[in-house]
């Protein structure tokens, strides 16, 4: 009898024992879960959800910390908060119009990195006795500082290369897709964005806030040619092209004419490629498989969205067809169809060239800090992966070359550094007169490299215009050291 009690007693303890065991166990699953429900919403959550700019905790967060500045990877002030006597906080940007599109603004709907990053700069991650005293002490917090992956060399050398003329510059490293430099001109004064607004919005004509690096769509001229040539090479049908250029050749009452009609002679691809010959290039297009041109400009980024952490981006179109007459075949095939690029994708094609035929998607700040330089959040980027073969990223190299050795980039020779690229002068009216000056093309010195995009708007030739500023870009950069 004692003995079953004494069992019947260790039996209940067990069974209490039991219950206390699973009832710990379901609150430390609970708390667990709660946990990680928190962790998720600070980490991923809670970023879109307090970044919308109509959010009431932004607002909240305003009254207790001051926003934090941006800088250039080279650690020049490109905006910040002041704080006047009477409390009032003004956003200043010490380099005015020349960061307008990169940078942006942080009123009326925001603009750029302000508006990308805009909820990091409102957080504080200073020390936190520091914090804990500026808290008692009724002060607010200073805002974490964004780190562009922009070096002020580089954008001050595009800013004023640019000149008088409206365009873009952009700039990559291709290895890592960080951009270097973004000018978008024409611009505005980020200081005085409020005051300016209504005039702005007012007048219809105006698109001084369109970032053309990444919105302005244009016609590529002869930059389209790298896609021309990459599907010659897919085809098999480089290496035996040859052409007697004339200067200029008709085709269903089209004519296509080479530059100031000169005749090329007897070209083959590599120097069709060099020259430019429009009228080399408008026949190779009526070589070309249609079909297999449209699945190439699909690899090469065309009529989609590129991949990249950049906002504000807007397609590249192209398309052909086996129906398509042949005058609008060779001028697809020379860039004056119906095509239209931007300049981020042509920076982005260079890139993969340099690159080995990978595209590294772009972004433009790679860390955020707190107020005393403290990194707080580090980013590497993303590999969006391979748009072209190691092989024909090599090939594509060489005849890149020899428009800077033997042909029309010959501007951009120098001691320094190898340069690469493509120049294109591309019609946009009736006049024949009027053309854009393009360049697309990267530069390397010591496994260090740099790709970028130039359009300048009614320039001109190449030769004259974007090359000079492309140069001066790669020289900068390379002096850089
Ligand atoms: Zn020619």
């Amino acid at each position: 009898m004692d003995n079953e009690l004494r069992e019947e007693n260790v039996n209940k303890k067990k069974r209490g024992r039991k219950r206390y065991v699973l009832i710990t166990y379901v609150f430390l699953g609970l708390f667990l879960l709660l946990l990680v429900r928190l962790l998720f919403f600070t980490a991923v959550e809670s970023e879109d959800f307090i970044n919308s700019s109509y959010n009431p905790r932004l607002t909240k967060l305003s009254e207790t910390v001051v926003r934090g500045k941006i800088k250039t990877s080279d650690d020049v002030i490109v905006a910040e908060t002041i704080t006047n006597d009477d409390k009032t906080e003004v956003r200043n940007y010490p380099k005015g119009p020349m960061y307008a599109h990169a940078v942006g603004y942080s009123v009326n709907g925001s603009l750029g990195a302000e508006k990308d990053f805009n909820f990091r700069m409102m957080r504080s991650h200073i020390f936190f006795l520091k914090r804990i005293y500026l808290e008692l002490s009724g002060e607010k917090l200073p805002g974490d500082d964004l780190v562009l992956t922009i070096d002020s060399k580089l954008q001050e050398a595009a800013y004023y290369g640019m000149g008088d003329y409206d365009g873009a510059v952009i700039a990559l490293e291709p290895d890592t897709g960080k951009v270097l430099c973004m000018v978008s001109k024409p611009d505005f004064d980020p200081n005085t964005i409020k005051a300016d607004w209504d005039s702005i919005i007012s007048d219809s004509t105006s698109s001084v806030l369109l970032n053309r690096t990444t919105q302005g769509l244009y016609p590529p001229g002869s930059v389209a040619k790298v896609l021309t040539a990459l599907e010659m090479m897919e085809e098999g049908k480089a290496d035996t092209f040859s052409y007697e250029c004339e200067g200029e050749e008709e085709r269903e009452g089209y004519t296509i004419h080479c530059y100031r009609s000169t005749a090329h002679g007897t070209e083959d691809f590599a120097s069709a490629f060099a020259d430019s010959c429009n009228v080399a290039f408008g026949n190779m297009g009526l070589m070309l498989d249609k079909n297999r041109l449209s699945l190439l400009s699909d690899r090469l980024l065309f009529n989609k969205k590129l991949p990249t952490a950049l906002s504000n981006t807007e397609k590249s179109s192209f398309n052909i067809t086996d129906n398509d007459p042949e005058a609008l075949v060779m001028q697809t095939a020379i860039g004056q169809g119906k095509t239209l690029v931007t300049p981020l994708h042509m920076a982005m094609l260079a890139s993969a060239v340099a690159n080995e035929g990978v595209i590294k998607e772009p972004f433009i700040s790679d860390s955020i800090e707190n107020a005393d330089g403290g990194v707080v959040k580090t980013y590497k980027g993303k590999t969006y992966g391979s748009v072209m073969t190691k092989e024909e990223a090599e090939k594509m190299k060489e005849l890149m070359r020899l428009v800077i050795t033997d042909g029309t980039g010959q501007g951009l020779l120098s001691d320094d550094y190898t340069a690469y690229g493509k120049t294109g002068t591309a019609e946009y009216s009736s006049d024949k007169d009027k053309t854009h000056s393009w360049f697309m093309g990267f530069a390397e010195k010591d496994g260090r490299k740099i790709a970028a995009a130039v359009i300048m708007e009614g320039a001109g030739t190449s030769s004259a215009h974007a090359i000079p500023l492309t140069k001066s870009l790669f020289d900068t950069y390379f002096q850089n050291e």
